[in-house]
């Protein structure tokens, strides 16, 4: 039986896209492998939301090296104009599929295929329903003699949408909860963010099928349910009917007999409603577009968690701009204001500092949502300049040792704030 090894890194969507991978090959007849070395593929699952986690998968890529054997054409070592040519990719029948999945493969993905030639598989976020496909094609075209033409390399960086089947699996880690994507991609464009580049454009799953996922899961036992989107209150599904297609069509589609759009708040309710769910979360609401409506319904449940996870990112109006978030620090703060008075719950946050041109001043209002939110927990990052963002235009002008001290100063403050919350719950 052929063994599997997904790795992951980064975010929760990261954890459900590997889930799902995984769910589908062991109903392929795989079997789950418990390291690399015991595996016959090997998947990573990438994350670029900041640069140090690429540079971490590009030591483990180079450490596999001696996990495929890869030679070089005979002739190669004669003349300097070969020894530039690609390495020849005769991989061994018995040699492991290695696979370069998820947001990194999008972002490098090219740079990797030139850099590691025993990556088989390079494959971008919007595209991973075709992996079990992919590695069944390498593997039925694996050399068997050295005088084979050499091995077959996918390389699948579209954007578009996934397929339904890809959320279709029965496997899931844990035995009573399950995380159920709405959406994947992103209609933000926070400046300093790689998501929309590398996940590809705002696409919902129709709420048919995200209500089908969870009675699947309810039927099996899981009865905590979070739902799971870049922002999920960008989640507004319109089923549109002169078109004559009926689903998959996003917010803004131009036909004149649109039935009532599906929002984040009405899904919430329907998955709510269905006998079994005992508990619901959410990750992750946008402030720009969180609701009152959201924390009065949040309040009426008996189901609906009463945690808000809200990135708020900076203190700055400036700041704010700059990174082009859509609210300011007055309506931020009177959104939290507004949720713990409704809910009575608790909150916690995402913080990057060191933003291009963050001053003192700037850093100082940072400073003082954290004193005056008074957070469960936070999530604080120095800010890392990414590709294919629109910050790339701004100099990362804030001395490292500057952004060293005011996460110091930011993760002192939140442990005794934690603290405190903790203490009163
Ligand atoms: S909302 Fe902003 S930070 Fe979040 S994924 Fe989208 S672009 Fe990135």
């Amino acid at each position: 039986m052929k063994k599997i090894y997904i790795r992951t890194f980064g975010c929760q969507m990261n954890v459900r896209d590997s889930e799902a991978l995984l769910g589908l090959f062991l109903e392929k007849g795989y079997a789950q492998a418990e390291s690399e070395k015991d595996a016959d593929v090997i998947l990573l699952n990438t994350c670029s939301v900041r640069a140090h986690a690429e540079h971490r998968v590009h030591s483990i890529l180079g450490s596999y090296k001696k996990l495929s054997a890869i030679s070089r054409q005979p002739s190669a070592k004669k003349n300097k104009k070969a020894e530039s040519l690609p390495k020849v990719r005769l991989k061994a029948e018995s040699c492991k599929i290695i696979g370069l999945i998820g947001c990194m493969a999008k972002n490098v993905g090219e740079e990797v295929a030139k850099r590691f030639a025993h990556v088989d598989l390079i494959v971008a976020p919007s595209r991973l329903h075709k992996i079990p496909e992919y590695v069944q094609r390498i593997v039925d075209q694996r050399p068997k003699t050295k005088d084979q033409r050499p091995g077959l390399r996918i390389i699948d960086l579209e954007d578009g949408t996934r397929e339904e089947t890809f959320y279709s699996a029965e496997y899931r880690q844990d035995k009573s909860h399950a995380q159920v994507v709405i959406s994947t991609g992103c209609a933000n464009n926070c400046a300093y963010c790689v998501v929309p580049f590398v996940r590809g454009a705002l696409r919902l799953r129709a709420p048919q099928d995200i209500i089908a996922e969870v009675k699947r899961n309810v039927a099996m036992g899981r009865t905590r349910i979070t739902l799971l989107g870049q922002n999920v209150n960008d989640y507004n599904f319109i089923e549109a009917e002169q078109s004559g297609t009926k689903r998959g069509y996003t917010r803004n589609h131009p036909t004149s007999h649109v039935l009532r759009p599906t929002s984040f708040v009405d899904l919430l309710k329907m998955v709510e409603a269905i006998d079994g769910v005992e508990e619901i979360e959410f990750l992750t609401p946008h402030p720009k577009n969180t609701t009152r409506e959201l924390f009065k319904l949040m309040a009426k449940s008996k189901k609906i968690k009463k945690y808000l996870h809200l990135p708020f990112q900076a203190g700055s109006d400036r700041i704010l701009k700059l990174m082009n978030r859509g609210y300011t620090k007055k309506e931020y703060l009177e959104l939290v204001k507004d949720y713990k008075e409704i809910t009575g719950g608790t909150i916690g946050t995402d913080i990057i500092v060191g933003f291009p041109t963050e001053t003192d001043e700037d850093f100082a209002h940072t400073k003082e949502i954290l004193e005056k939110a008074q957070f469960m927990g936070a999530y604080i990052f120095k800010y890392s300049l990414r590709p294919h963002t629109q910050a790339l235009k701004l100099k990362d002008d804030v001395p490292a040792a500057v952004k060293e001290k005011r996460h110091a100063i930011l993760l002192d403050l939140q442990k005794k704030i934690s603290a405190i919350e903790a203490d009163k719950r």
